[in-house]
C-alpha cells in the first residue's frame, strides 16, 4: 500500500564499540569533488535572513561553506561575493559559494558570479526535477565547461537525483518540505519526509554528492543525514539568528534580542524582494538573536564529532560503513529527549 517513509526523530544511531580516545582524533571533513573540500560539512543556505558575504566569508573561515543568495540584483549579489571571497582565508578556503535560478537574468548572473570568484554556483528552485532546470544545467555547462562545481536542488527521489546528475549537478539538494519555515507540504500535499529522502537518493548510482537540507534542527539530526549518506548538511534555522546572518538586531520590551528568519517562498520574502507574492509555501519567524556564529558553530562541530565517536567512527565515510539504523517508537522518541521537566515527584 502506501510505502513508510522515516525522518530523523524516527530513528536512532546503535552506538558501536569504539578505540577512538580523543575527539580530536576524528576527522569530520567531507569532499565535494571540484577542488571542494569543507572541513565541517555544513553548508549555510541560500536566503535572505541567512547568507550574505559576512556570513559566506565565516562559514569559509570556519571550515564549512556559505551560498550566497539570489534575491538581489547581480550587481549587489556580485558585491556580496567579493565581501566573501575577500581576506586572508580566500585561497586556503575558496569556498563561497552563489546562488541563481532557472530563468530570468540566470545566465548572466552565473557568468558575473563566476567571474567575481565563486567557487559553487547552486541552482537554487524550490521543486529542481523540472524541465526548466534540465534546460538550465545543460545552458551553464555549455557556456561554462566542466569544471565549475555546480550545486542543484531540490528534489526528493531517486529518479530526481539520477536525472539531476545526468543533467549536469555535481552536487543535489535532497528534501522538498522539511525546512523549518516551510510550508510547501501543508501548502500543496507533496514532499518527503528528510531522512527518507537522503535514504533514497544515496542508491543512486552516478557520480553526485548529496546535500540534506533542511529540517535539521540539531548536531543529532546531522550525524543521522551523514550516517545515511549526505556528503554534507544544508542549514538555515541552525545558523540563523547569529550576528553574521543578514538584517538587524531588534530589542522587544523585556530587553530580548530577536533576528528574522523566513523561507525565501513567504508572503514577507516574495514582497521584500519582488514587491509582491504569488502562492507562498514557507513563513517568517523571529528567533533569538543568538550571537558570534563561531561559538554556535562549535557546537555543532563538537556534537557531530561525539556522534562519529559513538559509532566508532573516524571519518565519514567510516560512519556511512559502520552505521546502524534503529527504528524508535514514540516512547522511545519521548525517553530520547530531556524528561526531567514534566516529571510528576
Ligand atoms: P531549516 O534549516 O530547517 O531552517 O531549512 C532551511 C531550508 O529550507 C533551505 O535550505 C531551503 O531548502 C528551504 N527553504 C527556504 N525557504 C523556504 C520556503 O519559503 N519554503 C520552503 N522551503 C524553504
Amino acid at each position: 500500500m502506501f510505502k513508510r517513509a522515516l525522518t530523523y526523530d524516527d530513528v536512532l544511531l546503535k552506538p558501536q564499540y569504539s578505540s577512538i580516545v580523543s575527539r580530536s582524533d576524528i576527522d569530520v571533513s567531507s569532499d565535494l569533488g571540484s577542488g571542494i573540500k569543507l572541513k565541517i560539512p555544513i553548508i549555510s543556505s541560500p536566503m535572505d535572513t541567512i547568507t550574505e558575504g559576512l556570513m559566506a566569508f565565516s562559514m569559509a573561515r570556519l571550515g564549512g561553506l556559505g551560498v550566497v543568495h539570489r534575491y538581489n540584483s547581480i550587481e549587489e549579489q556580485v558585491k556580496e561575493v567579493e565581501r566573501g571571497t575577500r581576506g586572508e582565508f580566500t585561497l586556503a578556503a575558496r569556498s563561497v559559494g552563489a546562488a541563481i535560478g532557472v530563468s530570468g537574468d540566470f545566465l548572466e548572473r552565473a557568468q558575473e558570479l563566476v567571474w567575481a570568484g565563486v567557487s559553487l554556483l547552486c541552482v537554487d528552485v524550490a521543486h529542481g526535477h523540472h524541465i526548466l532546470m534540465k534546460e538550465a544545467l545543460s545552458t551553464l555547462r555549455k557556456k561554462l565547461g566542466s569544471g565549475l562545481h555546480i550545486m542543484a536542488g531540490n528534489v526528493a527521489s531517486l529518479a530526481a537525483i539520477n536525472d539531476l546528475a545526468d543533467w549536469g549537478a555535481n552536487s543535489v539538494r535532497c528534501n522538498i518540505g522539511g525546512g523549518s519555515i516551510c510550508s510547501t507540504r501543508i501548502q500543496t500535499g507533496h514532499g518527503m519526509p528528510g531522512l527518507q529522502t537522503i535514504i533514497e537518493c544515496v542508491k543512486t548510482d552516478r557520480d553526485v554528492k548529496i546535500i540534506a537540507d533542511g529540517g535539521l534542527r540539531n548536531s543529532g539530526d546531522i550525524v543521522k543525514a551523514l550516517a545515511a549518506g549526505a556528503d554534507a548538511v544544508m542549514c538555515g534555522s541552525l545558523l540563523g539568528g547569529t550576528t553574521e546572518t543578514p538584517g538587524r538586531v531588534s530589542v522587544d520590551n523585556d530587553g530580548l534580542r530577536w533576528k528574522t528568519y523566513r523561507g525565501m517562498a513567504s508572503k514577507e520574502a516574495q514582497i521584500g524582494w519582488r514587491g509582491r507574492y504569488n502562492s507562498y509555501e514557507g513563513v517568517a519567524a523571529q528567533i533569538p538573536y543568538r550571537g558570534d556564529i563561531e561559538p554556535v558553530l562549535n557546537d555543532i562541530e563538537r556534537g557531530i564529532r561525539s556522534g562519529f565517536s559513538y559509532s566508532g567512527a573516524r571519518t565519514l565515510t567510516e560512519l556511512q560503513a559502520k552505521a546502524e539504523f534503529i527504528f524508535q517508537t514514540p516512547s522511545g522518541l519521548s525517553e530520547s529527549k530531556t524528561h526531567i521537566m514534566g516529571r510528576k515527584w
